[in-house]
């Protein structure tokens, strides 16, 4: 498989997945890019008597991203760590592209879609709804504006 392109919002450079130096000490800055996981917490609480599992508080970490690696500087090699991703409420966006790199590749994250239906409560749901609905009637609005607008227009011109 061929390396992934991206491009740097910084320098504007097009560079391949690991050319990752903008400059020294500085890695190349992509596009923001968000992860799901759908792993959600199972360790519950009590509440009211009854189990209750917070979900605003989950906490998921994915461990060597990026991985561990050598590097050979001044003739001698050097182990830099691995990366901890940590993603919160089962959410995580990063604009670093090494990250992303070894994100896309990762078994187990989810899409957006999962990732709500496993994350979003019902209340929040309902929130999401009306606001979507309520765009819905602002554009109904808008457009009932323009039409008055535009026939307005044309009887002042004829
Ligand atoms: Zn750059």
């Amino acid at each position: 498989m061929a390396l992934p392109k991206f491009t740097c919002l910084d320098c504007g450079k097009t560079f391949i997945a690991g050319d990752y130096m903008c400059q020294t000490g500085v890695k190349h800055r992509v596009e923001t890019k968000s992860y799901y996981t759908a792993d959600a917490p199972t360790v519950a609480e009590w509440r009211d008597g009854r189990p209750y599992i917070n979900k605003a508080i989950a906490r998921t970490y994915i461990l060597n991203v990026p991985p561990e690696k050598m590097i050979t500087e001044n003739g001698e090699v050097r182990r830099i760590p691995g990366g901890t991703v940590e993603f919160v409420r089962g959410f995580f966006e990063t604009d670093d592209p090494e990250v992303q790199f070894y994100l896309d590749r990762k078994e187990g994250l989810c899409d957006k879609k999962r990732w709500e239906e496993v994350y979003i409560n019902d209340d929040e749901r309902h929130q999401i709804k009306e606001l979507e609905l309520r765009a819905r009637e602002q554009r109904v609005v808008e457009r009932e504006n323009e039409l008055l607008a535009s026939v307005k227009g044309k009887h002042a011109h004829p």
